[in-house]
């Protein structure tokens, strides 16, 4: 069956066709400025050349119109018609206390996710109007909702309250919900795969290092615990986001900046990070090593401080887990940077780790990066949200 996955933001829309036998992907795409004057379309079939064409998109359900045409297209399309997509897995960021899995999308399942809107009001609204943009268009399609926050559900109270009054949790569910579940899951599910385990036996510690980026403690086989919280923001230091902070600064920086709290918490989200500790320089961290290596101090400090972080993090979990096995590395800088898991692995001797150097240089694959003999097995793992999506769609439907 082929399964198409949509992870749609509010003015961007990502696809990618999936064949849930051989779990290929088939072609992949992205609408970009969607209700914005210069929107495109970048299509891209399997073993083909991208192609991007201008087109006029004033809203998502033309946008998913489009994606279609370019499905089914005679020259780049992959698919005869709209019958060959046997259902559409859609990302959907927050699921709130009501969704610990994934779930077949119904009248009755999109009101609860609406109900879940404040709790992110970026990434929820945006979501549902992707999800109905495509009920639009393919009206007899089953659908899917995976969600971010699901694979967390498992936390055990102490770790997603918060020092604060009772009631905040009761009335407005202030808790920690944690982020990019869907990846921490594949990857320390395939992580206990590659070890040839139980992932129920072991204790893993999954850095998603990208834009975004979280670690989670996944314990027997259940996250215990996660760096981001009741939104994105907490946690690591991030491209543009500044993770954990004093929440006194707030207050203290919009009174001498004259901006309110809500400006302040647009500047922890957009140019804080990496971003803000190059003073402005780059949120990418490939620009960031190559500044560094240029002499560029607040670049290396920037690098610095991101790797103490995340460091930290693994110590914390691991003292949450009473211990751990397995350290997984995983998205666009955990994958691709050997510097960051150097420096993120130079603080993890105490466990008795030893990244080998000359398998670090490998990118963007399987690799394991400790030795033999060491207690804690370090690697990379890529992640795959998409086609974890695609398998939860099946799994969902069968
Ligand atoms: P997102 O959270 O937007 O999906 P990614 O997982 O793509 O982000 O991570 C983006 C970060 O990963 C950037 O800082 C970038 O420098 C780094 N990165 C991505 N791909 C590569 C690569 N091939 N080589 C080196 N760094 C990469």
């Amino acid at each position: 069956m082929n399964i198409l996955v949509i992870n749609c933001g509010s003015s961007s829309l990502k696809y990618q066709l999936i064949d849930s036998e051989s779990e290929k992907v088939l072609a992949k795409g992205l609408c970009e400025r969607i209700g914005i004057d210069g929107s495109a379309i970048t299509h891209q079939p399997a073993g083909g050349e991208k192609v991007t064409v201008e087109t006029d998109m004033p809203d998502h359900t033309v946008a998913v119109k489009l994606v279609i045409e370019k499905l089914t297209d005679k020259e780049v399309g992959v698919i005869g018609s709209l019958d060959e997509i046997g259902a559409v897995g859609h990302r959907i960021v927050h699921g709130g206390e009501k969704f610990a899995s994934s779930v077949v999308i119904t009248d009755e399942v999109l009101k609860q996710v609406e109900d879940c809107n404040d709790l992110a009001p970026l990434h929820n609204p945006a979501n549902l109007v992707g999800i109905n943009s495509c009920k639009a268009v393919m009206p007899h399609v089953p659908m899917v909702g995976v969600f971010d926050t699901a694979f967390h559900q498992t936390m055990p109270k102490k770790a997603y309250m918060y020092g604060l009054p009772y009631e905040y949790y009761e009335k407005y569910k202030v808790r920690r919900y944690g982020f990019h579940g869907t990846s921490h899951d594949f990857v320390s599910k395939r992580a206990a795969e590659i070890l040839g385990k139980d992932r129920k036996d072991l204790k893993i510690i999954v850095c998603h290092l990208g834009n975004g980026a979280s670690v989670s403690a996944v314990k027997n086989g259940e996250s215990v615990d996660t760096s981001m919280g009741l939104t994105p923001l907490e946690g690591l230091i991030m491209g543009t986001r500044s993770g954990d902070m004093d929440p006194a600064i707030i207050t203290f920086v919009a009174e001498k900046e004259h901006i309110t709290a809500e400006e302040f918490i647009n500047i922890c989200n957009k140019k804080s990070g990496v971003l803000g500790l190059s003073d402005g320089l780059s949120s990418d961290f490939r620009d960031l090593g190559q500044a560094a290596d240029e002499g560029n101090v607040k670049a290396k400090e920037a690098l610095e401080t991101y790797c103490y972080r995340v460091a930290k993090y693994i110590g914390a979990y691991t003292a949450a887990m009473n211990g751990v096995d397995v350290i997984a590395f995983t998205a666009g800088i955990g994958e691709n940077n050997a510097q960051v898991r150097e420096m993120v692995g130079q603080y993890l001797g105490f466990l008795g780790v030893n990244i080998d150097p000359e398998k670090n240089k490998i990118r963007g694959e399987e690799v394991i990066l400790s030795g033999e003999g060491d207690k804690v097995t370090v690697m990379v793992v890529p992640t795959n949200e998409e086609l974890a999506i695609a398998r939860e769609t099946v799994r969902l439907l069968k």
